[in-house]
């Protein structure tokens, strides 16, 4: 007698587990991740939740425009600046090896990396 219960039980789980799935799979993802962004009119580097593919620039709380782009620091000469999206290349154009690539507009290093922003600070100004 106690066998058929466990059975039912079993199957009672497989198909919560299984309905769990199906309902993750019709859930709109909706993933979202951390990022410092840089608004370059209202010059405010702020913390950002943005969904992957998101395209830049996006709005700025701050100016209330789209001046909003991924903000990337130099790890050489410590500057900060923004990171705007090059023009697609044109057909038969020669695409160069650092297209894409965050580069300091400063020193030219590639070395870049997310500025982090003062422990419990959500935005800081910049000069
Ligand atoms: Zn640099």
């Amino acid at each position: 007698m106690g066998g058929k219960k466990v059975q039912i039980i079993v199957l009672l789980l497989i198909i919560v587990g299984a309905l769990g799935v199906i309902v993750k799979q019709l859930m709109p993802k909706q993933y979202t991740y951390e990022t410092v962004l840089i608004d370059t009119e209202a010059k405010v580097l702020y913390k950002a939740l943005v969904k992957p593919g998101t395209k830049f620039p996006v709005k700025s709380p701050y100016s209330k425009k789209k001046t909003a782009y991924p903000a990337y620091q130099c790890m050489k000469c410590g500057a900060i600046f923004p990171y705007t999206p090059p023009p697609p290349p044109k057909p038969g154009q020669e695409v160069p090896p650092d297209y894409g690539i965050p580069k300091c507009p400063q020193c030219g290093s590639l070395e870049v990396t997310v500025p982090k922003l003062p422990e419990g600070k959500k935005f800081i100004k910049l000069k």
